[in-house]
């Protein structure tokens, strides 16, 4: 259905952004929650495939919920994820398995099948969402997850982080920008839901890059985007860098934050579903605080209600974004 991105609420709610729980509620009726899984992959690049040592802000543990243990079966996390949404969120009728931790698609495909398996016997989970990397994708594992879409809704997310390559090099991610746009057309082609997750303050880049840049994410094959601020973990290799190097980064207190994101999203591709804005790590895990302890929600609240302020929604500055 042809939407009228001149009108300030097309998505068909009243927010002024393609909001990633709306989408929910339409493609499923009722409540849905993400559980969040770590089933004990490791990562092509610590395990030695691509390369070592992983990227130089990754401390997996800081991204994950402390339910979620790789010790415990995917089916004790399931269960004790459910029982703990419940009763925090009363109303849920269905679940999405967000299988989060390091790169979810990194072993052969028999070995995946087992470990999705306790999540698609689950009838309470309504399809599962893959974190993985644009380099551990291949033709055989598609086929599966095309497959598999044609019975449950099925989400392959692909880490990209940067739209340039120097920076994927600096931050030691190793793969290459162009590598995230093929997997993620290949996977679009299949007919799956793909996201992407992009951060901001990675070194050497800066506001007038981001904007000069996002045309390549706008072009992007993607159904849905995550944005996340960078946050200097403990003992992470970049926290040295930036101790080293601090003018090479651009790092946001929470206010320069939403002044920037709620712009960034004028300029962004209508069509994207916007599932995060900014990340969220346990306090103890950063090296320095810039934005205090506030919560995820908080944050959200103040970008709606910027949006608000200024009258901007997404995409209203986007040209041809089809
Ligand atoms: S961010 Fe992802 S790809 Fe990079 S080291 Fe961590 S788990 Fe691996």
């Amino acid at each position: 259905m042809h939407k009228n991105y001149h009108n300030a609420f097309p998505w068909g709610d009243n927010r002024r952004y393609n909001s990633y729980k709306h989408f929910l509620q339409k493609r499923f009726s009722g409540r849905i929650q993400k559980l969040t899984i770590n089933a004990g992959f490791t990562c092509p690049n610590r395990d030695g495939t691509v390369g070592t040592g992983g990227c130089t802000y990754c401390l997996n543990d800081a991204f994950n919920p402390s339910y979620c243990q790789p010790e415990k079966s995917v089916e004790q996390q399931l269960s004790e994820g459910i029982a703990f949404h419940a009763n925090r969120y009363r109303r849920a009728e269905g679940y999405l398995a967000y299988f989060q931790a390091f790169s979810n698609t990194h072993a052969p495909l028999m070995r995946l099948k087992e470990i999705y398996a306790p999540a698609l016997a689950n009838p309470l989970i309504k399809g599962i969402v893959i974190g993985t990397r644009p380099d551990c994708m291949d033709a055989e594992k598609l086929a599966y997850f095309r497959s598999l879409n044609e019975e449950r809704f099925v989400s392959i997310e692909y880490g990209v982080e940067s739209t340039e390559d120097r920076t994927l090099l600096r931050i030691n991610r190793g793969h290459s920008f162009q590598q995230a746009t093929d997997t993620i057309a290949a996977t679009a082609e299949a007919g799956i839901h793909v996201g992407a997750h992009f951060i901001f303050g990675l070194p050497e880049e800066n506001p007038e890059l981001w904007f000069n840049n996002i045309h390549k994410i706008n072009d992007l094959k993607i159904n849905s985007i995550k944005f996340h601020q960078l946050q200097i973990i403990k003992g992470c290799a970049i926290e040295q860098e930036f101790y080293n190097h601090r003018s090479d980064f651009h790092l946001f207190d929470i206010e320069t934050y939403v002044n920037f994101i709620t712009k960034y999203i004028t300029h962004l591709n209508p069509h994207f579903i916007i599932e995060r804005f900014a990340g969220e790590v346990p306090p103890r895990y950063l090296a320095f605080s810039h934005w205090g302890t506030i919560r995820y929600d908080v944050v959200l609240q103040m970008i709606e209600r910027r949006l608000e302020e200024k009258g901007w929604r997404q995409g209203q500055l986007t040209v041809n974004c089809n």
